[in-house]
């Protein structure tokens, strides 16, 4: 292990399950890629107009970039400071959604750029990639929802237009969903992250693997070393859609 991935797998306290894996779980198959473990249907979805959602589907970055600040479709809008478009890499083999901005990322207009966007940096790094580079960042909301908590089923449902069109520009390798409103939104499911994770499922033809929200890993340590072996999981999945697109 070089001394750098040493020094962030330390610094992210995973050490520990580091050495366990050198017992060969790194070299466990990748699951066979499936069909879509749940379809995207309209149930239980609070309605957007089809022509809205089909105008934003049309839309180019620049036309998104500029619909997304204007968006007064549900009452965020009111209260955000700024919206949270996304950032990174616009032809990323990686996509990584959030749920929605925090107060840092409400200032400051890109996300993932407090606490919990430090700890996906580590965790990116350890992975070898870097927010900007082969990787791209969004939510499943661009504007804040007030005190943190989590989008409603309308905010959602508003807002998926934009993040569907951003998956369909940018046609990512894969996605990595973190968190549960992630999960749940992309995937629309009930299910918990638990029963998500080490599965490789499917959004519109591209591959979604599940894992923990930062903020959630910098609440509840232990299960840092879950989500290292998800990134690991995610990691191999890569290889392997890289090594059958040959
Ligand atoms: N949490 C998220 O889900 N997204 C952000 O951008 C910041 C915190």
């Amino acid at each position: 292990m070089s001394a750098r991935r040493h020094l962030i797998l330390d610094e992210l306290g995973l050490m520990p399950v580091w050495r366990t894996r050198q017992t060969g779980h790194e070299t466990e198959p990748v699951p066979e890629l499936t069909p879509a473990t749940v379809a995207v249907t309209a149930t239980g979805r609070v309605a957007v107009s089809e022509d809205r959602r089909s105008r934003v589907m049309q839309m180019d970055w620049a036309s998104l970039r500029t619909a997304v600040p204007d968006c007064a479709a549900c009452p965020l809008h009111a209260t955000r400071t700024t919206t949270v478009f996304g950032t990174g890499d616009e032809q990323a083999d990686w996509l990584c959604v959030g749920e929605a901005p925090g107060a840092d990322e409400d200032i400051a207009g890109e996300p993932f750029v407090g606490q919990a966007g430090k700890l996906l940096d580590n965790l990116l790094a350890a992975i070898s990639l870097k927010r900007g580079r082969n990787v791209y960042i969004a939510n499943v909301v661009k504007c804040r929802p007030p005190g943190n908590r989590n989008p409603d089923a309308n905010e959602m449902e508003q807002c998926e237009p934009y993040l569907a069109r951003q998956i369909s520009l940018i046609r990512p390798r894969l996605i990595l969903a973190l968190g549960k409103v992630a999960a749940q939104n992309l995937l629309q499911t009930e299910a918990t992250i638990a029963s998500l994770r080490g599965k490789v499922h499917d959004y519109s033809g591209i591959p979604v693997i599940v894992t923990y929200h930062p903020a959630y890993l910098l609440r509840t340590l232990p299960d840092k070393a879950k989500a290292w072996e998800d990134l690991c999981f995610a990691m191999r999945t890569m290889e392997s859609l890289l090594k059958s697109a040959d």
